[in-house]
């Protein structure tokens, strides 16, 4: 096998599709390319087949060659994830019992998820949702028209929100497509996109998607999914900007993982670093206990601890809701809520 090295990709595509094409995915590859003995770290597995490694490079190419990285941490498989752990199951929001229709999950009033694609361009290892039955959620044309059939029925609903896996993998032509529907619907008013793909691959963030999001009479809001300050690079400035120019409203949503982001000059540094890019930071989630992702649990304590310390640093807006999702609540359970 040829050794890969990290200048050898120096000339990236233009191409979202290309560059996801060329993602590692095997740890060897990886830590090799980053320069990292794979004895150096404990347990770097191959042997995920569940849960495969995927990583691509842009991404990569932000990490540092260290093996607490803290990008390289939410993305290596571990042997640690095979390490049954009481409490940490594979489906930890009841997500079942809320996907009645397939394609659909309905927790909360007058929102509802759509699940647009299965797949993502990056496999998160605290995912808590990478033990969900995505190939019974993966629609055909009949099951689309059933999903938004749902959402037409049922006038409370006000707001789609594009969840996945990652929306975003969907082709533009799809994804104008689904617009499309979800817009013809009277009642609906705004659409949520949560993706992570951008921040793994910015290229995806063309001119035609922002002017296809500018274009629908929905109010569009885009909740991108960042967890360490340096996860945002100088790709990211110009098309976030003109997003933000086209009016979509920009918001992260973080987890709290151990080891990668449970540090107050981290969380507070990506506030910062949000804010620069346009980015409101709008929830700091407590992990939710999937199977496999333990070793990122941070306990209560200590999140509300960190998050007080930030509120003394950082204005208001600056600091996120600290959150965590309760199986069965309609909303998310605030873990605090005093500030000005
Ligand atoms: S991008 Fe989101 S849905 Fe996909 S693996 Fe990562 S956390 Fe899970």
């Amino acid at each position: 096998m040829p050794i890969i090295t990290r200048t050898a990709d120096s000339v990236e595509s233009e191409d979202w599709r290309q560059v996801l094409s060329e993602s590692f995915r095997r740890p060897a590859d990886l830590l090799n390319w980053l320069g990292l003995p794979a004895a150096g770290l404990p347990g770097g597995s191959d042997d995920q087949p569940d849960f495969p490694m995927l990583v691509p490079r842009p991404y990569a190419r932000r990490m540092e060659a260290r093996p607490d990285d803290p990008l390289l941490l939410q993305v290596l498989p571990l042997t640690e994830e095979k390490r049954e752990q009481p409490g940490f199951i594979t489906d930890p929001l009841a997500e079942d019992s809320a996907n009645t229709t397939p394609g659909i999950i309905h927790k909360y009033h007058g929102r509802v998820l759509l699940l647009a694609a299965s797949g993502c361009a990056v496999n998160c290892r605290y995912c808590f949702r990478r033990h969900f039955p995505y190939a019974d959620n993966r629609l055909s044309r009949a099951q689309w028209q059933q999903a938004l059939d749902y959402v037409r029925r049922d006038n409370s609903i006000s707001e789609i929100i594009l969840s996945g896996g990652d929306p975003l993998m969907l082709q533009d032509a799809d994804l104008q497509q689904l617009i499309d529907h979800c817009q013809a619907i009277p009642h609906v008013r705004r659409l949520r996109i949560h993706t992570r793909l951008p921040v793994v691959i910015p290229q995806r963030l063309t001119p035609a998607l922002t002017a296809m999001l500018a274009a629908t009479r929905l109010q569009v809001s885009m909740v991108l999914h960042i967890n360490h300050p340096r996860e945002l690079s100088d790709d990211h400035r110009r098309p976030l900007k003109s997003l933000a120019a086209a009016g979509i409203t920009l918001l992260n949503q973080s987890v709290l993982l151990a080891q990668i982001n449970n540090n107050i000059s981290v969380l507070s540094e990506l506030s910062e670093r949000l804010f620069e890019f346009g980015i409101l930071p709008y929830y700091l989630h407590l992990l939710d206990r999937v199977k496999g992702a333990h070793h990122f649990d941070v306990p209560e304590s200590e999140a509300i601890a960190l998050h007080q310390e930030l509120q003394t640093l950082l204005p208001g807006y600056l600091v996120p809701k600290l959150a965590r999702e309760v199986a069965g609540l309609p909303n998310k359970a605030m873990i605090h809520l005093d500030r000005d």
